[in-house]
């Protein structure tokens, strides 16, 4: 099958054909790939920022359509159209039990490129290919666990709906799930990328009453207003904790680090009221490391520092939800799509992303 192929020599990706597919084992799903967004995970990938086993197949906010099922499969069957979850949220470890989904031990084997076992469906003349978060959505075809191929309905724009998989599920889940923001709240979101935006939209569909945005790029900041954004700063030349507690006379209730770098955490704390919660939902570097004065933040502010992957979210409770609530205006998905590209402009796409052009583009097969 034709992929776009990163090399453990680093970039550019190249578009090969020659990738081997395994036929899906019993509960895994076969998926045709329609459409897959280019995260800033993947860039992150790409540059090394975080590191991923190669050769490696990226992308993990993919649609397709299911083209055959493994032994056992009933959840979905050939033809059914399907938004694929980086999360296979297996419904019966001991931290699903507890409701704490994106951290389910399935989650937690994805960054590995592989299933839980240690194994991929994807290889090349005999050797292995990784998959990025489990997914592989820069690749035609992609083989994933059941629970990570949710049912959509057959008139579901797969190439508009991809951006549940990762940008949506993770921002929106960020507000309404690991949050669980109230009505009346007021919220910072600092970086405005897919996620970041993805959060604005969160924030607002809780009933946020002041949405605060920070990001250096001020295309991105005029961006936001129309996704529910109040109030924006530009970190670059503004005071970011000086004027986020002048709006708020004393700070956010609830402030998101969607940027991915440690050094906004630090003062993400000093945004929130007392009693206010921070959440981290940027991929920072894995060498980003934060200072916390435990006195001041915990026990005499009683703030809550807490971190998200994937927006805390059950994919196959979540993405039938959220496609509903963009189904009814609720959620805009198509305005986040800011470029449609072929996959064999996959390094294009990146080189936007570093341009800072855009906020999400979408790669389609056809
Ligand atoms: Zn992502
Ligand atoms: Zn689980």
């Amino acid at each position: 099958m034709r992929a776009a192929l990163l090399e453990p020599t680093g970039r550019p990706l190249t578009i090969v054909s020659d990738i081997d597919i395994a036929d899906p084992g019993p509960g895994e799903v076969l998926v045709k790939v329609h459409a897959c967004g280019v995260c800033h995970s993947d860039l992150s990938n790409v540059n090394g920022t975080f590191p991923v086993p190669g050769p490696i197949v990226l992308g993990h906010e993919a649609a397709g359509v299911v083209e055959a099922v493994g032994a056992g499969v009933t959840s979905v069957k050939p033809n059914d159209r399907v938004i694929i979850s980086p999360i296979a949220t297996c419904g019966h470890c001991y931290t699903c039990l507890r409701g704490d989904f994106g951290v389910c031990e399935q989650a937690m084997a994805v960054t590995s490129g592989t299933f839980i076992d240690g194994s991929s469906p994807l290889s090349r003349s005999g050797n292995t290919v990784y998959r990025g978060l489990g997914v592989g959505g820069f690749g035609e075809y992609a083989v994933v666990r059941e629970a990570a191929a949710v049912k959509v309905a057959s008139d579901t724009p797969l190439e508009i709906a991809c951006v549940i998989g990762c940008s949506i599920q993770t921002g929106v889940g960020a507000v309404i799930r690991t949050a669980k923001v109230t009505p009346g709240s007021t919220v910072l979101v600092m970086g405005l990328g897919g996620v970041g935006i993805a959060i604005v939209q969160g924030a607002r569909l809780a009933g946020a009453s002041r949405i605060i945005v920070s990001d250096p790029l001020s295309a991105r900041r005029d961006a936001a207003q129309n996704f529910g954004a109040t109030d924006a700063i530009d970190p670059t030349s503004e005071d970011v904790v000086g004027r986020v507690l002048e709006i708020t006379g004393g700070g956010v209730d609830y402030a998101f680090e969607a940027a991915g770098k440690g050094a906004l955490v630090d003062q993400a704390i000093w945004t929130t009221r007392p009693g206010g919660m921070i959440v981290m939902v940027g991929a920072a570097p894995i060498t980003d490391a934060v200072t916390i004065n435990p006195a001041v933040v915990f026990m005499a502010s009683e703030k809550k520092l807490v971190g998200s992957f994937l927006g805390s979210s059950n994919s196959r409770r979540d993405i039938p939800l959220l496609l509903g609530l963009w189904r009814s205006g609720r959620l805009d998905f198509e305005s986040m799509i800011t470029k449609e590209r072929p996959i064999t402009e996959v390094n294009e796409a990146f080189e936007d992303m570093e341009a800072g052009l855009g906020l999400r583009t979408v790669l389609t097969f056809n």
